[in-house]
C-alpha cells in the first residue's frame, strides 16, 4: 500500500457487523463474560478497547512497527515509555528536546531514580561520551522544538545497538507520513498526536509505536497498569484526522515552502531555521531519512520588543502554544513552549528572546505571506 491509501485502508476499518464505514465508538469500560475469564478479546476498557485498538493497528502500520499504543497525551506516551526503565537506569537525550520531556525528566523521572543528560544527538561523538555503564536508552527528537535540528537516526541507532541500547524516536514533527524511524533503525517511535496527526486542535493524545513483541509486551503491562491511556472518542477523532494525514502533510509542506522563501528575502529575518533549505546543517541528512520537511519554521528578528509587536500585528497567525493544525500558529519558544527550560540553557541552545516560531497551516500562502508581510513592516 502506498502512503495516503494505507492511511485509508491500514488499521482496522469500518465496522463489520453493520457495514458502517467508520470504526464504532465503543463507549464501554466493561464487556460481558461467558464464563469466569472466558471473553471476546475485550475485558475492561484499560486493557483494550476496540476503537483504542483500531487506532493502535492503524499507527503500527503507518509506522511499519509490531505493535501500536494509544496515550492520553504525547507526555503519558513518553512516560510510559520511560517506565520501560527502572530507578538506576539513564537515557541520553537531544538536548534542545520538547520542554516538557525536559521537564518530566528532570522534574519527575529524576525523582523516581531515572537520569538523564541532554546532548547535542546531531554530534555522534557527543552522544558516545554521554553513554554510561547504566544507560538504557537514547531519545532522540528529529527535527527538534524549535530550532528544527537534524539528528541521524542511522547513525545515532547503529551506535545505541553497539552499546545494547534501545532508540526511542520522537516523530512527531515529521509524523509518519514524511519519516519512518524504524527502517532507519528506532526500537521505539512516539508521537504527540495532538499536533499534525489529529491535525485539527482538538484532541490532545499520544501514540507509540515499538518494533518487537518483547517490547510490545512490556509497553503494554505498563499500560495497563499506570492507565494513561486515549479514551474511545479521541480515539475515534485520531482516527479521522490521520485519514487525511497526507494531503494535508503535502499542503503543509508546499504553505512552508512558500513562506520560508519569502522569510529568506526578508531583511529583517536574522536567521532562518528550516531543514528544506539546502544551508540547513540537516538537509543532507533530512533529504536521506525523511520524504518532506514539514511545516515548522523558526527565524530570529533580533529581540523580544520586535517578535511582541510582530505576534499583536498578525491576523491569521493565532498566537498560542501547540502545532500542526489547520490553522496557522505563532508562538515564542522561550516565554512560551520551551519557558520551562532554565534561561541560560535557553541563550547555549539559541532559543533567543526574538526567536519566533510558526507552524504553517493550510490557508492559502499568498495570505499568510502578505500577513507576515504587513505585521514584519
Ligand atoms: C507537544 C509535544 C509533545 C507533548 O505532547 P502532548 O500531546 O502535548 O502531551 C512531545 N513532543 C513534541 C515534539 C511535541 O511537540
Amino acid at each position: 500500500m502506498k502512503p495516503k491509501t494505507k492511511l485509508i485502508h491500514g488499521g482496522i476499518t469500518g465496522d463489520p457487523q453493520t457495514g458502517a464505514v467508520s470504526v464504532p465508538i465503543y463507549q464501554v469500560s466493561t464487556y460481558k463474560q461467558e464464563a469466569v475469564g472466558k471473553f471476546n478479546g475485550y475485558e475492561y476498557s484499560r486493557t483494550g478497547n476496540p476503537t483504542r485498538h483500531a487506532l493502535e493497528e492503524l499507527i503500527k502500520d503507518l509506522e511499519n512497527g509490531y505493535a501500536g499504543f494509544a496515550f492520553g497525551s504525547g507526555m503519558a506516551a513518553i512516560t510510559s515509555v520511560m517506565m520501560l526503565f527502572n530507578s538506576g537506569d539513564h537515557v541520553v537525550m537531544t538536548d534542545d528536546v520538547y520542554g516538557g520531556t525536559y521537564r518530566v525528566m528532570t522534574k519527575v523521572l529524576n525523582r523516581l531514580g531515572i537520569d538523564s543528560t541532554f546532548v547535542d544527538t546531531t554530534d555522534i561523538t557527543a552522544v558516545e561520551q554521554a553513554i554510561k555503564p547504566n544507560t538504557r536508552a537514547v531519545f532522540i527528537e528529529t527535527p527538534t522544538n524549535p530550532l528544527l535540528k537534524v539528528t541521524d537516526i542511522s547513525k545515532v541507532s547503529k551506535k545505541a545497538k553497539e552499546h545494547n541500547l534501545l532508540t526511542i524516536v520522537d516523530n512527531t514533527f515529521n509524523t509518519p507520513y514524511w519519516q519512518n524511524p524504524i527502517e532507519h533503525g528506532a526500537d521505539i517511535v512516539l508521537h504527540s498526536a495532538t499536533k499534525y496527526l489529529g491535525g485539527h486542535s482538538d484532541v490532545v493524545a499520544g501514540l507509540v509505536v515499538v518494533n518487537s513483541q518483547s517490547l510490545a509486551e512490556e509497553l503494554h503491562f505498563v499500560q495497563n497498569s499506570a492507565g494513561g491511556i486515549l479514551g474511545p472518542q479521541d480515539s475515534w477523532l485520531l482516527i479521522r484526522g490521520l485519514k487525511t494525514l497526507g494531503v494535508r502533510m503535502e499542503e503543509h509542506e508546499k504553505n512552508t515552502a512558500k513562506i520560508v522563501q519569502f522569510l529568506s528575502e526578508h531583511p529583517d529575518v536574522e536567521k532562518i531555521y528550516y531543514p528544506g533549505l539546502s544551508t540547513h546543517p540537516g538537509n543532507n541528512i533530512a533529504v536521506n531519512q525523511s520524504r518532506g520537511f514539514g511545516g515548522m519554521v523558526s527565524f530570529d528578528i533580533g529581540s523580544a520588543e520586535k517578535a511582541d509587536e510582530l505576534l499583536s500585528k498578525v491576523k491569521y497567525f493565532t498566537l498560542a502554544e501547540s502545532l500542526g493544525a489547520v490553522e496557522s500558529l505563532i508562538s515564542v519558544p522561550a516565554r512560551m513552549t520551551h519557558a520551562s527550560i532554565p534561561k541560560d540553557r535557553r541563550d547555549e541552545l539559541g532559543i533567543t528572546e526574538g526567536l519566533v516560531r510558526i507552524s504553517v497551516g493550510l490557508e492559502d500562502a499568498e495570505d499568510l505571506i502578505e500577513d507576515l508581510k504587513n505585521a514584519l513592516s
